[in-house]
C-alpha cells in the first residue's frame, strides 16, 4: 500500500484534504492524525474491519482495546449504556482534552474494538484537526496511538512515518504534538473511579473536580506481574527503545557518579552509550553523549521531549541508555509512568 504524507496547518485547515481523509476513514482506510497528546492511528470505530485493520498494522495483541474519539458530546449517548453524575462532571471540566473515559459500552460499538470487554473508552481531543477529522469521518474514531506496538508513541508526523509507512492510507502532517504523553485513562464502570494510566491531567487536578479517587496499582508496575491490569494495555511492554535501558534514581550528585560509572564502563566494553539527563545536570555528563530532556522544574518539557527521545537513540543505534529519573508527583509521576515502562523497569536506587 501507498502511504499518502499530507501537511495540514491547524491554524488554516484545509476542509477538502480532511473531507478526504473522512471520507477514507468511513470507508474502512486508515489514517494517522495529529492529537494533543501523540498522533493517533485512526479507523472507523463503529467498523469490525476497521479495527481489525488497526490491530495488524500497529501489531497489536487484539485483546488491547482501542479508544474512541469524538468530536461532539452528543455523540456519547449512542456509544454508552450509563453516564453517571460523576463522569458528566469530569467531562464538564475536562473536555475536550486529554483525558479518557471507560463506560459501560452500548450494543453498537463492536468487541472487535473493545478487544472483547463490554466496557469502552472514549475520549474528546481538543487538536483542532482531530475534531475536524472526526466530524468530516461522521463516525466515532478508534485510534490508539500510531506506533508499532511496544515502540515509543509517535510525537511527530515523521515517527508515525517510520512505523507505520506502507501499512496505512493516509498520514496528516499537523508538526509536532504539545504534551507528549498519552491521555489519562479513568474506569468509571467500578465503585470508586481509578485512574487506569496517568497521563497530563493529574491525581489531584481529578481529585478537585470529584473528590477520591484510586489508582490502579498495576498502572504504576508494582508487583504488576501478580495483578491483571483493568486497562488491559498496561499489561504489555511498552515504549521500549531497542537499546538497552538503565534508570539511576537518588540524589543528584549520586546519580551523576553513577551514571558517569556506568557510561564509562559501557564504553569500554565498546557500547555505543548515550545519556538522557536534564539541563541542570548536562554539564556532568559534557564528555559523552549526553541529551537533555528539558529542566527537572518543568515536568510538561520532559513529557513533551520524552518519546522523540527514545526514537532518536533507536535512529542513532544507541546500544546502551542511561537516564536520570523524574520527581514523582503530578505530571512528573506520568513521566516516570512511562520511563518506568520503557526501561522495563530496570532501574538502579542510588
Ligand atoms: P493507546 O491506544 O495506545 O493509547 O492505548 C489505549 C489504552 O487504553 C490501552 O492501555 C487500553 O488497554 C486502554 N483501554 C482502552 N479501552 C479500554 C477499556 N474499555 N477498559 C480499560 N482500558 C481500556
Ligand atoms: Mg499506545
Amino acid at each position: 500500500m501507498k502511504t499518502e504524507l499530507i501537511p495540514v496547518n491547524q491554524e488554516n485547515i484545509d476542509i477538502s484534504v480532511m473531507a478526504r481523509a473522512g471520507e477514507l476513514i468511513r470507508r474502512g482506510g486508515l489514517v494517522a492524525f495529529p492529537t494533543e497528546t501523540v498522533y493517533g492511528l485512526g479507523g472507523n470505530g463503529l467498523n469490525p474491519h476497521s479495527s481489525k485493520a488497526i490491530y495488524a498494522a500497529k501489531g497489536r495483541p487484539s485483546d488491547n482495546p482501542l479508544i474512541l474519539h469524538i468530536a461532539d458530546r452528543n455523540e456519547l449517548y449512542s456509544l454508552v449504556s450509563e453516564i453517571s453524575e460523576t463522569a458528566e462532571k469530569l467531562m464538564d471540566a475536562f473536555w475536550p482534552g486529554p483525558m479518557t473515559l471507560v463506560f459501560p459500552k452500548s450494543e453498537l460499538v463492536p468487541t472487535e474494538t473493545t478487544g472483547g470487554l463490554d466496557t469502552v473508552a472514549v475520549r474528546m481531543p481538543r487538536h483542532p484537526i482531530a475534531l475536524e477529522l472526526i466530524r468530516m469521518a461522521g463516525v466515532p474514531i478508534a485510534a490508539p496511538s500510531a506506533n508499532t506496538s511496544g515502540r515509543p508513541s509517535p510525537t511527530r508526523a515523521s515517527h508515525v512515518w517510520e512505523d507505520m509507512e506502507g501499512r496505512i492510507e493516509m498520514i496528516l502532517d499537523g508538526g509536532e504534538v504539545g504534551i507528549g504523553l498519552e491521555s489519562t485513562i479513568i474506569d468509571l464502570t467500578g465503585g470508586i473511579p481509578t485512574i487506569l494510566r496517568p497521563g497530563y491531567i493529574t491525581q489531584s487536578m481529578i481529585e478537585e473536580v470529584i473528590g477520591h479517587i484510586e489508582v490502579d496499582k498495576a498502572s504504576t508496575g508494582e508487583n504488576s506481574e501478580h495483578l491483571r491490569p483493568k486497562a488491559p494495555g498496561m499489561k504489555y511492554r511498552h515504549y521500549a527503545p531497542r537499546a538497552e535501558m538503565t534508570l539511576v534514581s537518588g540524589e543528584h550528585t549520586k546519580v551523576c557518579e553513577r551514571i558517569l560509572a556506568l557510561a564509562l564502563e559501557q564504553r569500554n566494553r565498546g557500547n555505543k552509550v548515550r545519556i538522557i539527563c536534564t539541563e541542570e545536570s548536562r554539564s556532568c555528563f559534557s564528555e559523552f553523549d549526553a541529551v537533555s530532556a528539558g529542566f527537572r522544574s518543568h515536568p510538561e518539557m520532559i513529557a513533551h521531549n520524552l518519546f522523540r527521545l527514545l526514537r532518536e537513540a533507536d535512529l542513532d543505534e544507541v546500544d546502551v541508555l542511561l537516564s536520570e529519573t523524574f520527581e514523582e508527583t503530578e505530571l512528573g509521576n506520568s513521566v516516570m509512568n512511562r520511563l518506568m515502562k520503557a526501561a522495563g523497569y530496570h532501574i538502579i536506587r542510588v
